[in-house]
């Protein structure tokens, strides 16, 4: 959106609220540059929140969209056992709302901050329709201990990070919800506005030897099947053991937080599979940041491929499979 004065001095207010990183180029230049790192793995991701579809303005501040836009991307570098360097924000936006970007531009940079990385550039267009906001993001990771999901191997348990369902339980009372919010959802509306990605636990799992490791902020169920399917493997999750948001459950009940947790989405945890003898030292270590639930294994039971859901033993089939894009 670089037309008029209006429009330089909104980069120069990104420029001054992101900051310059003192080893490269940040905001300013033609392109950001910085240093690449030698003996490291360059790790990339992008995701992209359309207005109406992502997010509603009504239920989402602009300062907590761009906190959680930021989260998306950290949340897929953390399951890679990636850490953050460089990001790169690119917004459309109808100029009559345009004071929403140094809004949104807080919270990417709140979270940023928070996490060691650099917001080093992006673009910034009109547009009458959605607001849409993308961020790019650029981490490194040791290339020896990537968590990819295509490394579950038979006999490995599954685990899981947090408790689920939060966020979805969050977006259910915001959906339902006329009068005020019971001040018991609080946990869940910090879930859902505020989510803090797993960077630490995926450093925890690489250098444990962990090496299957996914996201699970499209939903359990779908995220199970990825692992399934990119391992050649079956899985079988077992879903008495689903780590359940107690504030789900209070306000919920048991049975609707269940199938939100296997279902919902914008749960910023890892799965992972890992080799039973790790459990111990992982449980441990994991204490930090979301800990450990062991929530199934990798087995035979299940043919190479698939994700089962099993309560007390018998199947049962998930509503739906998380969220799906088209
Ligand atoms: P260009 O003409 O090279 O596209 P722009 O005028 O669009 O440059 O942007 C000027 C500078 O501001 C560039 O360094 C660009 O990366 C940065 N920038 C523009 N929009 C954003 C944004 N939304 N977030 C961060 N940096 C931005
Ligand atoms: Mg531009």
């Amino acid at each position: 959106m670089t037309e008029g004065p209006g429009e330089f001095a909104l980069i120069a207010e990104l420029a001054a609220l992101f900051g310059t990183p003192p080893d490269g180029l940040g905001i300013g230049d033609d392109a950001a540059t910085w240093p690449a790192a030698t003996g490291t793995m360059a790790v990339a991701t992008t995701d992209m929140l359309v207005e109406g579809i992502h997010f509603r303005l009504d239920w989402t501040n602009p300062v907590d969209l761009g906190w959680k836009a930021l989260a998306a991307n950290l949340s897929d570098l953390a399951a890679m056992g990636a850490m953050p360097g460089r990001a790169l924000v690119s917004i459309a936006i109808d100029p009559a709302r345009r004071e929403l970007v140094l809004d949104v531009a807080r919270g990417l940079q709140s979270l940023a901050a928070l996490t060691g990385t650099w917001i080093v550039g992006g673009d910034t267009v009109r547009s009458p329709g959605p607001l849409v906001i993308n961020v790019a993001l650029f981490g490194q990771a040791n290339p020896s201990r990537l968590l990819r999901r295509d490394a579950a191997r038979a006999g490995d348990l599954v685990g899981i990070t947090g408790v689920l369902g939060a966020s979805a339980a969050a977006l259910a009372l915001l959906s339902e919800g006329a009068g005020p919010m019971d001040p018991a959802a609080a946990p869940l509306l910090a879930a859902h506005h505020r989510p803090h990605p797993r960077l630490a636990a995926g450093q925890v799992l690489a250098s444990h030897g962990v090496r299957c490791a996914i996201d699970i902020s499209d939903g359990l169920a779908s995220e199970a099947l990825h692992v399934a399917r990119a391992s050649g493997v079956g899985i079988e999750i077992d879903v008495g053991r689903v780590p359940l948001a107690p504030a789900a459950v209070e306000l919920l009940g048991d049975r609707r937080s269940r199938e939100l947790a296997l279902t919902g989405g914008e749960d910023y945890e890892l799965l992972f599979t890992f080799d039973p003898g790790l459990r111990v030292e992982l449980a441990t270590a994991l204490d930090a940041d979301g800990g450990l639930t062991v929530l199934g294994e990798v087995t035979d039971r299940v043919p190479p491929g698939d994700a089962r859901f099993v309560e007390d033993g018998q199947p049962i089939e998930p509503a739906e499979r998380g969220y799906v894009a088209f």
